[in-house]
């Protein structure tokens, strides 16, 4: 009853606020960011609404998650961003269900307020989840990579344990510490281990007494034949090459079939193994946010294996013209889910939303602009690929670098981030941000032991 008359009131406090055409955007990522941005001006009011109070820049997180960065360059509070933005603002609340015959947004607010949201358009753009294939439970023993909270909690599992490898009371015990497997060599599986390479045997070692990280197992663990499948092969080539070279194990056409906190069993194509490993992590399939399947439930529209709501060319609901679905979360053309897609579908559906507000003509259907693919494997040495041409090495390095740096937010940011990767990569060869404490550290062993969080984590 109390609940009622909260969502009520809130509603109506809403609804008193402004007369003005209401946009609520779910999500501040890539594709609602854009959204966001492309209304700046437009005669309407924006609420952007997103469980987190910054925008992320994902493809950055494995360097939070290896201590490179820190999380604020790649993690800015979307109320600055949208600062001068006067027609926006921003909630940080958790979307839990749409009223679609209602036009309202229900959401819960951090200390378990309930919040209804009223719209006249709807944009959802809440991004996408880790896929475990049916072995949910595998999410406790290797944890994804998706958010801050999962960066922050890898660098301090990752950096445990190479504490614990220097406490360890037998070899077998330090070996177990020492080994790090990553399940999936897509871009940010690839990125991982180059990265956990580097930190072992070439910025570690110097640190350590007993334990010696330069003889830390890495190994990589591939499902398909070849690691950067959506590249090219002579990039996959390189890719393999270049991540053995660093002393990473690749295993192609193997599978993760059992895992436990200290151990993970494998099927390869000669024979399964048991790998005894403290630190895996999952980097192996994703799945549509949720709310794409509220969505399709309500509206009736399909979705597909990875639970991608089926949109219609210009975005939109079918039978919903005043709902638009964008970025990770849909499934148009077979597009990947990577950031370009989110960009490009934010800047449109925004533009759409401007025209109908003017009442101009109808927008024509979205269209992808193809930018090309590209991935780092560790110092100096990425691979790209752009309307065919392929570079590799130090020049895929800098163009990687580049554009990287182009699309975080904020001069300052740029300006802060290649300072510390010249810091960091060139000069140092350190890693700043390598902080724990023993409580981080009894959480993390204790998160992914089975035997109960340890309280004092993050
Ligand atoms: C580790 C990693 C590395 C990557 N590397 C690259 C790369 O190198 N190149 C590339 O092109 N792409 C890369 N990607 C993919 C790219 O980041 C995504 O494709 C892109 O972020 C998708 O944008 P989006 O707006 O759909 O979702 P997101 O950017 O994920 O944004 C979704 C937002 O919705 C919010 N949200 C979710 N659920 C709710 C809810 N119920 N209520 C309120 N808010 C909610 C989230 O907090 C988040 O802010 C990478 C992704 C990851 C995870």
């Amino acid at each position: 009853m109390v609940l009622k008359s909260q969502v009520l009131l809130c509603r109506e406090k809403m609804r008193m606020t402004g007369s003005r055409h209401r946009v609520v955007i779910v999500g501040g990522g890539f594709g609602g960011i854009n959204v966001t941005r492309a209304l700046t001006g437009a005669d309407a009011d924006v609420t952007v609404v997103d469980r987190t109070n910054h925008h992320l820049f994902q493809p950055l997180l494995y360097q939070v998650a290896a201590g490179i960065l820190p999380e604020g360059l790649i993690a800015p509070a979307l109320r600055n961003v949208i600062r001068k933005q006067a027609n926006a603002r921003t909630l940080l609340a958790s979307v839990e269900d749409l009223d679609v015959p209602g036009r309202i947004v229900s959401a819960v607010a951090p200390d378990g307020r309930p919040l209804a949201l009223p719209y006249d358009t709807l944009v959802v753009a809440s991004g996408a989840a880790d896929a475990y294939f049916g072995h949910e439970e595998w999410a406790e023993f290797a944890p994804g990579l998706k958010t801050l909270e999962d960066a922050r909690h890898l660098r301090s599992h990752i950096l445990s344990a190479f504490e614990m490898a220097e406490l360890a009371a037998t070899p077998a015990e330090q070996a177990q510490y020492l080994t790090f497997v990553v399940i999936g060599a897509g871009p940010t599986g690839v990125e991982l281990v180059g990265q956990l390479a580097e930190l072992a045997h070439q910025v570690l070692p110097r640190d350590y007494r007993s334990a010696v990280p330069a003889e830390a197992k890495i190994l990589l663990v591939e499902a398909g034949p070849a690691v950067l499948s959506a590249f090219h092969p002579k990039l996959q080539r390189y890719t393999q090459r270049r991540l053995e070279e660093m002393g990473v194990d690749v295993r192609l056409n193997t599978a993760a079939i059992a895992m436990s906190h200290d151990s993970i069993t494998v099927r390869g194509p000669e024979r399964e193994e048991q790998i005894p490993a403290r630190t895996k992590i999952w980097a192996a399939g994703v799945q549509a946010s949720p709310l794409a399947g509220i969505l399709a439930e309500v509206t009736g529209a399909g979705t597909d294996r990875a639970g991608r709501i089926a949109v219609l060319p210009d975005c939109s609901l079918p039978g919903h013209p005043e709902i638009f679905a964008v970025g990770d979360m849909i499934s148009l053309n077979q597009l990947p889910g990577v950031a370009q897609p989110a960009i490009q579908q934010g800047k449109y559906v925004g533009k759409l939303i401007r025209a109908r507000l003017r009442d101009t003509a109808a927008a024509k259907p979205f269209r992808y602009r193809d930018k090309g693919n590209m991935a780092t494997i560790g110092h100096l040495s990425a691979v790209t690929d752009s309307s065919g041409l392929r570079f590799t090495g130090v020049i895929g390095y800098t163009m990687w670098g580049f554009v990287h740096v182009l699309y975080l937010i904020d001069w300052g940011n740029r300006i802060a981030t290649m300072y510390t990767w010249a810091r960091a990569l060139t000069f140092t060869k350190n890693r700043a941000h390598r902080v724990i404490t023993f409580e981080q550290a009894r959480y993390e062993l204790g998160q992914h032991s089975g035997e109960g969080k340890i309280p004092g984590g993050l």
